[in-house]
């Protein structure tokens, strides 16, 4: 066949003034009261679906092997995800649902799914999440999963926890939260003994994308002499090392420990909104306190969770966490200047995004537009609240329930010095013309950004040094003044 042969041909032409006309059109002030006025549709919203967050937990425990039923698209969305984020492998299994399981039920998926995974890869656990199709069809996993059993197709003492995460009620967040409370319960059931005390901190990072955050907290209990447990430790899952062999099952929390879990001394979670439901039963089920804290970004919030700390263990705050802060006041104080006063435009997660704006107000930014694509009134209660506590939250606003291209109206109208979020930000930063610092998840177009902490002391730096230096970079490449910051 010729290359003509096959030429496609718009169904509608438009010529380059109408193309110029609606290119400027969609940055005023009339497009953006249509744009807010839209309800049906979404567009490019900062959240992924609860089957991707299910995954994030399923993987993150000793020789565990997350199940997906459903459509195997989905899946390689998940892993997809993961591994561009992370530039590892993102190992899952998946039954492969299609037309004639959306018909006839999943179940001979999952039954054949099941034996292959167990003989194939061996694994410690098996989490099963679901994805839209078999929730759309009401698969009965209980049953399926019961059944799979009684027929031996996976041993019976294989842990074979499951969740139920539709994406078309909640988000990722929601997803890991149903898959987190579900494992715990799962391999806790039975283990709680009364007055037995393993004098451990069980900590919770949430749904983080930042391996490096989840060291930082790991170094400071370390620091600290608190004993601990990270329950859904993915730092080695998706940052090992290179060393010439493929390890399938790398990293992840001790599954033994985790069952431990529930005779713990303190329970820590760091992000309230991506945990609710399982600190709600770690609160009926688990000894010891059990506590949410908000993300230590910056100084303030780091300091309460240290002090927390110091306060449950009965320890003191080590000399070498007293000198990070030190450091971090000065970094802060030397960084000062450049940031003062600048406008952000922040979105992503709620628990991410609140840990933002108090790094932002402690630095005297504004973080101007606040947008969560999936919240309730209770979050933006708690961010307008936040945003209030501060004379640099003035004229500062939150979305909720607002996506991304809301965003991009926001601020090719008003505009802002800097986005911070996810990759998917950069086209609404292209075209304001404005620098995007990539804080969250998923950040695939930039290396090594996943490793590097931005909670803690050293966190605080982290962020402060990738702001302003491009900001300073801007100026630098900018300014007719070739001198700047330099003495002739
Ligand atoms: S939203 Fe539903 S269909 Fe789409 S990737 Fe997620 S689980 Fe699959």
């Amino acid at each position: 066949m010729s290359e003509a042969a096959v030429e496609v041909r718009p169904l509608t032409v438009h010529t380059p003034e109408e193309i110029e006309k609606v290119k400027n059109w969609i940055n005023t002030e009339e497009y953006k009261e249509k744009n807010f006025a839209r309800e049906a549709l979404v567009v490019n919203p900062a959240h992924a679906c609860q089957p991707l967050g299910a995954l994030m937990v399923a993987t993150a425990f000793e020789g565990s092997l997350p199940f997906v039923h459903g459509s195997q698209g989905c899946a390689s969305y998940f892993r997809s995800t993961f591994s561009r984020h992370y530039r590892e492998p993102s190992a899952a299994t998946c039954d492969a649902m299609t037309e004639d399981g959306a018909v006839f039920g999943g179940q001979a998926n999952l039954f054949e799914a099941f034996e292959n995974a167990y003989t194939l890869y061996k694994p410690k656990m098996m989490p099963v999440f679901t994805t839209c199709m078999p929730e759309v069809i009401g698969d009965d996993l209980t049953s399926f999963i019961r059944n799979a059993k009684q027929k031996e197709l996976v041993p019976e003492d294989l842990p074979t926890p499951y969740a139920n995460t539709p994406s078309f009620n909640g988000t990722h967040i929601h997803g890991y939260d149903a898959m987190l409370n579900s494992i715990l319960k799962y391999l806790t059931e039975g283990r709680r003994i009364e007055d037995k005390c393993t004098g451990k901190l069980n900590i919770i990072p949430g749904f983080d994308g930042n391996v490096g955050n989840l060291r930082e907290y790991k170094r400071i209990c370390e620091l600290m002499g608190i004993p601990y447990t990270m329950l859904a430790d993915t730092s080695e899952v998706f940052d090992s090392g290179c060393t010439g062999t493929y390890n399938l099952y790398s990293g992840g929390t001790d599954i033994e420990e985790a069952a431990e879990s529930i005779n713990g001394k303190a329970t820590i979670s760091l992000q309230k909104y991506a945990t609710a439901s399982t600190m709600k039963m770690i609160s009926s089920n688990y000894a010891g306190v059990s506590e949410v804290m908000p993300m230590p970004f910056g100084v303030k919030k780091t300091d309460e969770f240290i002090l927390r700390l110091a306060e449950l263990f009965g320890h003191e705050v080590p000399d070498e966490l007293k000198a990070e802060r030190a450091r971090a006041v000065d970094a802060m104080t030397d960084a000062h200047q450049y940031i003062h006063g600048k406008k952000f435009a922040v979105y992503g997660d709620p628990d991410y995004v609140l840990g933002i704006i108090s790094f932002l107000l402690e630095m005297g930014a504004h973080p101007w537009y606040v947008v969560v694509s999936r919240a309730t009134k209770k979050i933006k209660k708690e961010i307008d609240a936040l945003l209030e506590s501060s004379m640099y939250g003035k004229g500062c606003t939150c979305y909720i329930n607002k996506d991304l291209w809301h965003l991009r109206s926001l601020i090719m109208t008003d505009p802002v010095d800097g986005m911070i979020g996810d990759t998917h930000g950069k086209w609404a930063a292209r075209d304001a013309g404005i620098p995007l610092f990539r804080v969250g998840f998923p950040m695939m177009d930039r290396v090594n950004l996943h490793r590097i902490p931005v909670v803690g002391y050293n966190g605080a730096i982290n962020l402060l040094t990738m702001i302003v230096n491009k900001f300073l970079d801007i100026r630098d490449e900018t300014d007719e003044n070739q001198w700047f910051e330099m003495m002739r």
